[in-house]
């Protein structure tokens, strides 16, 4: 088994490049979607997160995603707390996924925030997704955000210099969707080479 980070900027192409993974046979897993299952009405870290926060970050019942983020994006120690409840959680969700899988899997942690969480020992191997700034302002952009929640978003995250020293491969993203697709595949193949040496 090979256990496989995939992570980049916003608006690298992490999603694309995941789905392009899991049809050549990998097992792909969403940082994103399990940070959403673990403070799902119902779960305990639904409960702890209320708890600290406040039925105020409720909409109908459930944790209103953008009033939490406007609360910890302005306050550290509401991020930290966040982080706390939200993390250990993420991390056993994917470790339960892993422990299932077969033993000859690829599994892959599409992750937005490796570095800015510490988990690359967690990873045999780390895939860094590069796109230029500009192209993927535009592709946000084009997604609905609007220029200050881009920002934003950008100025929380790790730089492209931080990702690539982590990088045990590296992805560009600059074209068509189908160079990306090329470029998954081969990555996919030297993964394969690997997890059968
Ligand atoms: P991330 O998950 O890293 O934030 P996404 O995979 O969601 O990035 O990509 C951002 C947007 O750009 C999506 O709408 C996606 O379909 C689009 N996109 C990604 N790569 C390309 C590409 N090479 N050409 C055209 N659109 C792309």
């Amino acid at each position: 088994m090979l256990v496989v980070a995939l992570t980049g900027g916003i608006g690298s192409g992490k999603s694309l490049a995941g789905e392009y993974f899991s049809q050549l046979g990998a097992i792909v897993v969403d940082s994103d979607q399990l940070a959403r299952d673990v403070i799902e009405r119902g779960s305990d870290g639904f409960d702890e997160v209320v708890a600290r926060f406040g039925d105020e970050i409720l909409s109908n019942g459930d944790i209103d995603r953008k009033k939490l983020g406007a609360i910890v994006f302005s306050d550290p120690q509401a991020l930290t707390d966040l982080e706390g409840i939200t993390h250990p959680r993420i991390q056993a969700a994917f470790a339960a996924i892993v422990e299932e899988a077969l033993e000859d899997s690829i599994v892959i942690n599409q992750i937005p925030l490796l570095i800015e969480t510490g988990g690359v020992d967690r990873f045999d191997r780390v895939v860094v997704l590069l796109s230029d700034l500009e192209i993927r302002k535009e592709r946000l952009k084009a997604r609905g955000m609007t220029t200050n929640e881009i920002d934003r978003r950008l100025n929380a995250q790790a730089s492209d210099e931080d990702r690539l020293d982590m990088a045990d491969y590296i992805i560009e993203n600059n074209g068509s969707t189908d160079d990306l697709l090329r470029e998954v595949e081969e990555t996919y193949r030297v993964l394969l080479l690997e997890n059968h040496s």
